[in-house]
């Protein structure tokens, strides 16, 4: 993408001695020669750099961080987007499961289909080079206040399936020009859909051996490494943070009657009806049989308490519709426990295994109290 620099010859000094002259042009050229070599040699640093940042990125979230800030950065762009087809792997879903939301990257963009993608006519299959029109090149430009000059839209291909594209904008009218070569600007698309492919199944098998099969919200490994996460952050920030433990009613029950894979179907659809009461920072965990786990940051007792009643009443006052035998009443009793905002001292894990704990007690006592209840443990 950058140019690699050319020397341009021409004549030096006037003197007369035609010997001194040759000599003192071939000097100027040499030093000429020098310099370009020199500075081709520093943007092929700046570009390995570059490389060895976005092949070593970990995760999802680093290696767009790198594409929009290091890859901005180092090629000199003013303008970076990168769209993603969201059908090839379902991404929105695996951002929602990464806590990414909108705001964290503007500049990343989604389409639904591989029409979407195309210019004019034809699909994306080799990179666009030129001035920036705006009926072409608006929506890839969006997020950012002025249009670019001239811009790149590179494919993002792997194995021949498109991944989305990468769009590079510029002031400078001529840094993308029509007739420039692209073999550079599609090294880098083939590293950055190398790149893509290798961190959102990394992500993947990660969620796979985090995740409870058959609800598919979190498992316990799960939520207990967030505990610690999410207390260490409450802490440093200075909010509150509340659990909640919650546990079927009479599941033994609805087991007899529904028969096991009815069971199936009401863990189901109670971890949906929960997952739908609360924001996307909280985390829903499976603790196991008919137990869930609840972790909600920044939210103090009175707000836990309010989002606990939501979830029970979303349970109680709509019987579950099962495939086989019809409907199903179904409660649940919660307990909840709040670490408060100024709660700072002693280990993070024996804060998380108290917080936990409290929680169970008062589960235990919303069992005691009758079932379909919500208790909440004294402040700590
Ligand atoms: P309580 O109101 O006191 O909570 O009573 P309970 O019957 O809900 O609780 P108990 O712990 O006695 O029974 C839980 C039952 O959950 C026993 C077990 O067979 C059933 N169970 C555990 N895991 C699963 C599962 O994955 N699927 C189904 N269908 N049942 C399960
Ligand atoms: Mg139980
Ligand atoms: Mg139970």
């Amino acid at each position: 993408m950058d140019k690699l620099h050319t020397t341009q010859t021409g004549p030096v000094g006037t003197r007369s001695n035609p010997v001194e002259n040759e000599l003192q042009l071939v000097r100027a050229q040499l030093n000429d020669l020098i310099a370009e070599a020199r500075q081709n040699q520093e943007i092929l640093q700046r570009h390995q750099t570059l490389d060895l940042q976005l092949i070593g990125s970990q995760s999802f979230r680093e290696l767009i961080r790198h594409i929009f800030i290091t890859l901005a950065e180092i090629c000199e762009l003013d303008q970076v987007t990168l769209c993603l087809l969201n059908s090839q792997h379902n991404l929105k879903e695996m951002l929602a499961d990464l806590k990414i939301d909108n705001d964290e990257f503007p500049y990343l963009l989604f389409s639904e289909s591989e029409t979407e993608l195309r210019h004019g006519s034809r699909p994306l299959r080799k990179p666009l080079v030129g001035p920036y029109e705006s009926k072409e090149h608006q929506r890839w430009f969006e997020p950012y206040p002025d249009q670019p000059n001239s811009v790149a839209i590179i494919p993002l291909i792997r194995q021949s399936k498109l991944l989305g594209c990468l769009n590079l904008g510029s002031d400078h009218p001529d840094r993308f020009a029509i007739d420039m070569g692209t073999d550079f600007i599609e090294r880098l698309g083939s590293i950055i859909a190398i790149c893509l492919e290798n961190v959102i199944n990394s992500e993947r098998l990660t969620q796979i051996g985090l995740t409870d099969a058959l609800t598919n919200v979190s498992n316990r490994r799960y939520v207990e490494q967030r505990m610690l996460e999410e207390i260490g952050r409450a802490r440093r920030q200075h909010y509150g943070i509340s659990c909640m433990y919650l546990d079927i009613d009479y599941f033994k029950k609805i087991n007899d009657i529904h028969g096991h894979p009815g069971g199936d179907e009401v863990l189901k659809e109670t971890a949906k009806r929960i997952k739908a009461e609360l924001r996307l920072s909280d985390t829903l965990g499976r603790f196991g049989g008919e137990e869930f786990v609840v972790l909600l940051v920044n939210t103090n007792h009175e707000d836990a308490k309010y989002v606990a009643e939501r979830i029970r009443k979303s349970i109680a006052n709509q019987a579950f519709l099962l495939t086989m035998t019809g409907l199903c009443d179904v409660t649940l009793s919660i307990g909840i426990a709040t670490l408060s905002d100024d709660h700072n001292s002693g280990e993070i894990e024996e804060a998380a295994k108290a917080l936990l704990q409290r929680a169970d007690e008062a589960l235990y006592e919303a069992k005691e109290q009758g079932r379909n209840r919500v208790i909440d443990s004294p402040e700590d």
